[in-house]
């Protein structure tokens, strides 16, 4: 059943003042949000109102005890202007996981996805037209019940807004491979998409900058030896001409780019295993020039060629060029955009 949504719309945009050539990263919101309440165990009064401040209790559990769970994709347009999206059932099953893990409710799939094509569909405008630019989205949920004690929380909002993105430039990145501190244990809340993980990878991300590199590769926690994925990106190497990623072992987010790229990958007929794989593994494959390349995958950058690897007192290269990433990159941002045909059925058109 369509969901009934309520909209109140703005008196005038702000698209008109937008730059979209010089798109400020992160800081302008579109005109409008998406909000719905979770109370007495339902969800309620689904709306799209001006985009705003909200109240919020200084006690909201969210702020305190951190249930907080959020996504991210994005809004294209096709080569006829229509809106499209990319996979968000697959990001309202993985905000469903993140809430499981997290205590908090699930929130129906059509609402979330609803929700997203009203929003997406009243702001078309505000998907930039530019190559590589997007209307990046972001879903997401908090507990905003005022209570100090430790217990799931009984109310929560679930919100998305929506913030124009740029053209992302990929350059070749350095990773640091990090011994020190890790983003997720066996366990842990590494599978969800929980916002205290993003606050425990700050400092370390800090650290790595100040050294040089782009980004944290993620080690195990037991024993700093097998690689998890980097900065907010999964992670696959080419050795020998077969591709490997490491399994989703609890601590690894399932990432919809992983999961379309591996899916490409063998549609390209290249043999792609989910594996446990080591730090060690790398160093020699990169020693006896097996190690073909090596790129991160994610929403926010699509792919990301890495140049080398940094580690305590040693470097590994990687490679110079990423041939088969250069083409995997190319042909998922053709479908986003209309110009291939949708053969693996992954887009959803706001009409
Ligand atoms: N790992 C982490 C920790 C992330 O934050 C993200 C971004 N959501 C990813 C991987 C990539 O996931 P996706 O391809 O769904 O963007």
């Amino acid at each position: 059943m369509k969901p009934n949504i309520s909209v109140t719309k703005v008196e005038t945009s702000k698209v008109d003042a937008l730059d979209f050539n010089n798109i400020p990263l992160g800081t302008t919101f579109t005109d409008h949000m998406f909000i719905c309440d979770y109370e007495n165990g339902e969800w309620v009064n689904p709306r799209v109102i001006p985009m705003g401040l909200i109240p919020t209790h200084p006690a909201a559990m969210a702020l305190h005890y951190g249930q907080a769970i959020f996504e991210g994709m994005k809004a294209y347009k096709d080569t006829e202007g229509t809106p499209m999206l990319f996979r968000p059932e697959e990001n309202a099953k993985r905000l469903n996981k993140s809430a499981d893990r997290m205590g908090m409710p699930n929130i129906p799939e059509d609402l979330f996805v609803e929700g997203l094509k009203e929003l997406v569909g009243l702001e078309h405008n505000w998907i930039p037209p530019t190559d590589g630019s997007a209307l990046y989205l972001r879903p997401f949920m908090y507990a905003d019940e005022p209570f100090i004690g430790m217990r799931a929380a009984t109310h929560y909002k679930f919100i998305i807004m929506a913030s124009p993105a740029g053209p992302f430039f990929s350059k070749r990145i350095r990773l640091w491979a990090e011994k020190q501190f890790i983003r997720a244990a066996q366990g842990g809340t590494g599978e969800a998409k929980a916002a205290g993980n993003y606050a425990a990878a700050i400092r370390p991300t800090e650290l790595a900058k100040a050294k040089g590199y782009d980004q944290v590769l993620w080690l195990d926690a037991a024993e700093h030896k097998y690689i998890q994925e980097v900065g907010t990106m999964n992670i696959f190497f080419k050795i020998n001409g077969e591709f490997i990623t490491p399994e989703l072992d609890g601590s690894v987010l399932h990432g919809i780019t992983r999961a379309s790229v591996i899916e490409m990958l063998r549609a390209m007929n290249f043999t792609v295993i989910e594996r446990k794989i080591t730090i060690d593994e790398i160093k020699t494959a990169s020693e006896n020039g097996t190690l073909e390349e090596a790129f991160g995958t994610g929403t926010a950058v699509g792919i990301a060629y890495i140049q080398e690897i940094g580690l305590e007192g040693e470097t590994i290269n990687v490679s110079d060029e990423s041939p088969v990433g250069l083409e995997v990159n190319d042909t998922l941002n053709a479908i986003k955009t209309g110009k291939l045909d949708d053969q693996f059925n992954w887009m959803t058109k706001v009409e």
